[in-house]
C-alpha cells in the first residue's frame, strides 16, 4: 500500500469535520469517523494508545465509561488538551460546566497527572467510579472526552474509543441498565453510515463466536465499512489458532471487504515500555513465522496508514452530502421553530399568536369557498381542503339521485326508462346534462363510504347528524294512477269535473317520502365535510398539539354544534314546508309542462288512429288525424278517468317543478347560507373576533406554553444554534 502524504487541504477537511463534532453536530447529521469497537478488555484502549500515541492512564477501575474522542493533529509543540463534548440534552447549566472543564498538558505526560484528569474528567461529568458511590449519577455517561493529542510526529487521524460491550453488571456500580446503555451506545456509533467499524478482538478467543461482529454485521451489512484488528497474537500459542487467523487475514473465511489486521500491544505485565519500545517489540514479533506470511497487515504502522487512507477517503466522498444535510437540517429547524411561533409567555403575545392563527385560518378558508386554489401550498398537499369543489360534487350527487329516486313511484310506468330525459327536455335553461346512471351509482357509493368514515372520526357529531347513511332505493314501477284514482275516490265530492285540493297535497306527501331522509343524509354529509375541513385546516396551521387540543375540544367544538344543528333544524323546515304544506308555483315551467302533458297525452290517445300520409304526399312526413276522430276521441272517455289524467298531468307537473326547487333552496340555504358562506356559518367560527372575546384565563388555557413545549423550543434552538455554526465551518 502506497503511503500517502495528507496534504493541508485535505487536512483542513478533517479538521472541519472534527469541529462539526464538538459542534455537536454529530448528534444531528452522521459525520465520517473511525470507531474502535470491542468487548471489554478486548484491546481496544491499546489499540488505540498504539494509533495515536496516546497513552491512557494506568489505574484501577479506569475503564471506558464513555466515548473518547482522540484526534492527532501534526505541531511543532508536543502537548496534550483534554476536553469534554457535553450531552446533547445537556441544559445550560450542566453544559457550562462540562464546557469549563479544559486542562492542558505541555510536553511528555506524567502517568500520574494523566490519572488526575481523567478522574478530575469523570466528576464532572458524574461518573461512578467506586462501588456503591450514589453521590454520582452513573457508572456511564453520554458526553464525549476528547483528547487532543499534538506533535511533531504526527499526521491528522481522529479515532474514537467507546465503552466495551460487557454482559454482567458489577454489584454496586453497573446494573443491567447499564449494559443495555453500553450496548445501545455502541450501536448507535456502528449504525452510522459514515462509521468505519474497527473490531477489536484479541487472537486467544475464537473469534466466529464474537458478537462484536455480530453486531456490526447487523449494523453494516454488507461488510463495507467494518474492519477486523485482532490483538494479542502473542497469546495465541497454538498452532491451530494462529493458523486459524492467517485464514482470517488472508481472506479464505469472513465477509469484511476492508479485511483484517493483527497488531500486538503491551501486555498486562508490562507497565513501564515507552511507545517506541512498544513498536520496537511488536516489529521483532512479527519477524516471525508464521506472521511473515500477512507481513502487511502486521503490525500497528501498517493499520495505521490504511485507516488514514480511508478516512480520508470516506471523508472526501462524504464532505458534501455533509455539507448538504446540513443546509436541510438547519431549514427543516428553523421551519419548525417558526411553526411554533414567538415565545408566549403573556397575554399578549398568547392574542397575538391565536390572532395570527385565526387571521390564517379565515384567508384559507376564504380561498377554499373561492375555489382560489392557485396561491395556497396547503391545497396541494391536502387536496381534501378543497372545500368548495368537494361540496360541489356532494350537492351534484344529490341533485342526480334526487332527481332519479327520490319520487316513491315512477310517474307512468311506461314512459319509465326515459324519464329523466323527457325531464330535461322540458325544462329547458340551465339543465344539467343527463348522467349516466353509472356514474352516479359510483359516485353515490363514494359519498356513502366517505361519509361512513368521517362518522366513525368524529364522533361529535354523532348527536347532531343521521347515524346512517342512506341508500335511496329505486322508485317502484307501479302505475301512480291507481293511487291516484284511489285518493280521488276516498275524497270525492259533489263537484264535478274538478277535484279537492287535498288530493294534490296528499298524494304529493305519499310520493316524496323519500324526500326527508335523502336530504337529511345530503345535509348530514355536508356537514361531516365542513366539520373535517376546519379540523383539518387547523392541523395544518396550528402543529401544535396541545395548542391546538385546547382550542378544538374548549373553544371550537360547542359552538360549531350548535351550528350545525341549526343547518340540520333548518333542512327539517324546508322538507316541512314542501312536503306538508299546500302546493304553489308561480313558475311558468308548471304550466309548459302541464300543456305538454296534455298534449302528448292526446296525441298518444289517437296514435293508433293516425295515418301515415308520406306514401301520398312525399313532402308532409309525420302521421296525421283527422277533425271528425279529434271530435269522437274524448267522448269515449268517463268523467273519473279524465279527472284523474287530469290530476295526474297536474301533479306530475307540479312534483317536477318542486323538485327542482327544493334541490336549489337546499343548497341555497341549507349548504351555502348556514354552512359555508353565511355570516354565521361553522367555517366562520374561528375568526380573529373570537380570540378577541377571549379572557385571560382561556387565553392561557388555549396558547400558554407547557414545560414540554418549552423543553422542545430550547432543543430546536440549540439545534439550529449548532447547525448554523456547522455551516460557517463547513462553508469556510
Ligand atoms: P479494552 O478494555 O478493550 O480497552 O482493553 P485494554 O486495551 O484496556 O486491554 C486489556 C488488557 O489486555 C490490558 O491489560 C492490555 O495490556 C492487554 N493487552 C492488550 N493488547 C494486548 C496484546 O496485544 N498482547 C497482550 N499480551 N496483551 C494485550
Ligand atoms: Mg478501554
Amino acid at each position: 500500500m502506497p503511503v500517502k502524504e495528507t496534504g493541508l487541504g485535505n487536512h483542513a477537511m478533517l479538521t472541519k469535520i472534527d469541529k462539526l463534532r464538538e459542534l455537536n453536530v454529530g448528534s444531528l447529521i452522521p459525520l465520517p469517523q473511525l470507531v474502535v469497537v470491542g468487548d471489554q478488555s478486548s484491546g481496544k484502549s491499546s489499540v488505540l494508545e498504539s494509533l495515536t500515541g496516546f497513552s491512557f492512564p494506568r489505574a484501577p477501575g479506569l475503564c471506558t465509561r464513555y466515548a473518547t474522542q482522540i484526534t492527532c493533529c501534526r505541531d511543532p509543540v508536543t502537548s496534550v488538551a483534554i476536553s469534554i463534548i457535553p450531552r446533547p440534552d445537556a441544559n445550560e447549566e450542566l453544559k457550562m460546566k462540562l464546557l469549563g472543564f479544559h486542562r492542558h498538558i505541555d510536553g511528555e505526560l506524567d502517568n500520574d497527572e494523566l490519572a488526575n484528569i481523567f478522574h478530575e474528567a469523570n466528576l464532572t461529568m458524574g461518573i461512578r467510579m467506586k462501588t456503591n458511590d450514589i453521590s454520582q449519577i452513573g457508572a456511564f455517561s453520554q458526553d464525549i472526552l476528547k483528547i487532543e493529542v499534538n506533535g511533531p510526529e504526527q499526521n491528522h487521524l481522529t479515532v474514537i474509543d467507546v465503552p466495551g460491550i460487557f454482559r454482567v453488571p458489577t454489584p454496586g456500580l453497573t446494573t443491567e441498565t447499564d449494559i443495555t446503555l453500553v450496548e445501545n451506545m455502541v450501536k448507535s456509533y456502528m449504525s452510522n453510515r459514515r462509521t468505519i467499524i474497527l473490531a477489536v478482538m484479541p487472537c486467544n478467543v475464537d473469534i466466529a463466536t464474537q458478537e462484536i461482529l455480530k453486531l456490526a454485521e447487523a449494523a453494516d451489512a454488507e461488510g463495507t465499512r467494518t474492519m477486523g484488528v485482532l490483538t494479542k497474537p502473542d497469546l495465541a500459542t497454538e498452532i491451530a489458532t494462529r493458523d486459524a487467523i492467517i485464514d482470517l487475514v488472508v481472506g479464505k473465511k469472513g465477509h469484511l471487504k476492508l479485511g483484517y489486521y493483527v497488531v500486538k500491544n503491551r501486555s498486562a505485565d508490562d507497565s513501564s515500555s515507552t511507545l517506541a519500545e512498544r513498536a520496537a517489540a511488536e516489529k521483532a514479533f512479527f519477524m516471525d513465522l508464521p506472521w511473515t506470511a500477512i507481513g502487511d497487515r502486521c503490525g500497528i504502522s501498517a493499520l495505521k496508514r490504511r485507516l488514514r487512507d480511508i478516512l480520508m477517503k470516506i471523508s472526501k466522498q462524504e464532505f458534501p452530502f455533509v455539507k448538504a444535510e446540513i443546509e436541510q437540517r438547519l431549514r427543516k429547524c428553523e421551519a419548525n421553530l417558526e411553526s411554533m411561533g414567538p415565545t408566549r409567555a403573556d397575554q399578549g403575545s398568547q392574542r397575538q399568536y391565536l390572532g395570527r392563527l385565526a387571521t390564517s385560518f379565515q384567508t384559507t378558508t376564504q380561498a377554499a369557498l373561492n375555489a382560489n386554489y392557485a396561491g395556497e401550498r396547503l391545497f396541494r398537499s391536502d387536496p381534501d381542503l378543497k372545500l368548495i369543489t368537494r361540496m360541489i360534487k356532494l350537492q351534484n350527487v344529490f341533485a342526480n339521485v334526487f332527481r332519479e329516486h327520490a319520487h316513491m313511484q315512477q310517474f307512468d310506468a311506461s314512459s319509465d326508462a326515459n324519464s329523466s330525459s323527457d325531464d330535461n327536455n322540458e325544462v329547458s335553461e340551465n339543465r344539467t346534462p343527463p348522467v349516466s346512471n353509472d356514474v352516479d351509482k359510483s359516485e353515490s357509493k363514494k359519498t356513502v363510504v366517505a361519509f361512513k368514515a368521517l362518522l366513525a372520526k368524529y364522533c361529535e357529531l354523532h348527536d347532531i347528524i343521521v347515524d346512517k347513511a342512506y341508500r335511496c332505493p329505486k322508485p317502484d314501477n307501479k302505475p301512480i294512477m291507481d293511487r291516484i284514482t284511489e285518493v280521488f275516490d276516498s275524497s270525492r265530492g259533489p263537484d264535478l269535473g274538478t277535484f279537492s285540493g287535498t288530493v294534490l297535497s296528499t298524494i304529493f306527501e305519499e310520493q316524496s317520502e323519500k324526500w326527508e331522509p335523502l336530504t337529511l343524509f345530503h345535509v348530514s354529509n355536508a356537514i361531516a365535510l365542513v366539520h373535517d375541513f376546519i379540523f383539518r385546516l387547523l392541523c395544518h396551521l396550528c402543529p401544535e398539539k396541545q395548542v391546538r387540543d385546547q382550542l378544538w375540544d374548549s373553544l371550537l367544538v360547542d359552538p360549531l354544534r350548535v351550528l350545525y344543528r341549526k343547518a340540520m333544524d333548518h333542512a327539517r323546515f324546508l322538507l316541512s314546508i314542501e312536503r306538508g304544506g299546500r302546493p304553489s308555483t308561480f313558475n311558468h315551467y308548471f304550466n309548459d309542462i302541464l300543456q305538454k302533458k296534455r298534449g302528448e297525452r292526446l296525441a298518444r290517445s289517437l296514435e293508433n288512429k293516425s295515418i301515415d300520409l308520406a306514401d301520398h304526399y312525399r313532402e308532409r312526413s309525420g302521421r296525421y288525424v283527422s277533425l271528425e276522430i279529434l271530435r269522437s276521441s274524448a267522448m269515449n272517455k268517463d268523467n273519473e278517468k279524465q279527472v284523474c289524467e287530469d290530476i295526474l298531468d297536474i301533479f306530475e307537473s307540479y312534483y317536477k317543478v318542486a323538485q327542482k326547487r327544493f334541490v336549489d333552496i337546499v343548497y341555497q340555504q341549507v349548504i351555502s347560507h348556514f354552512l359555508l358562506d353565511g355570516d354565521e356559518s361553522p367555517v366562520k367560527a374561528f375568526g380573529p373576533d373570537m380570540v378577541m372575546r377571549l379572557n385571560d384565563e382561556q387565553l392561557e388555557l388555549i396558547a400558554g406554553e407547557d414545560e414540554e413545549f418549552k423543553k422542545r423550543r430550547m432543543t430546536l434552538q440549540q439545534e439550529r444554534v449548532s447547525l448554523s455554526a456547522a455551516l460557517k465551518v463547513v462553508r469556510a
